[in-house]
C-alpha cells in the first residue's frame, strides 16, 4: 500500500497517510487540526527511507544461478 505525503498550509507540517491510490487528502490536520489545508506533496527520499531494507534482503536471495561447481567451465 503506497504512502502519500500531505502537507498542512496552515502549519506546514507534513503527515504520511497510507492510501489507495482513489483517496482523498486528510479533512483534517493531525497537527493543529485544520480543516481543508492538506496538500499532498512528493516526498521521494521518504520512499528510500522505508524501502531501504526489502531490497537488501531481496538481492541476496535471488539468481542462485552463479556459484555451483567451484568454476570448471562456462
Ligand atoms: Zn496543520
Amino acid at each position: 500500500m503506497p504512502i502519500y505525503v500531505y502537507e498542512c498550509q496552515n502549519c506546514k507540517k507534513t503527515t504520511q497517510v497510507r492510501a489507495k491510490m482513489s483517496d482523498s487528502a486528510p479533512k483534517l490536520c493531525n497537527h493543529c487540526q485544520a480543516q481543508d489545508t492538506m496538500q499532498k506533496v512528493i516526498a521521494p527520499t521518504a520512499f528510500q527511507l522505508q524501502g531501504g531494507g526489502w531490497f537488501a534482503q531481496g538481492y541476496s536471495s535471488s539468481s542462485g544461478a552463479s556459484g555451483g561447481s567451484s568454476g570448471s567451465s562456462e
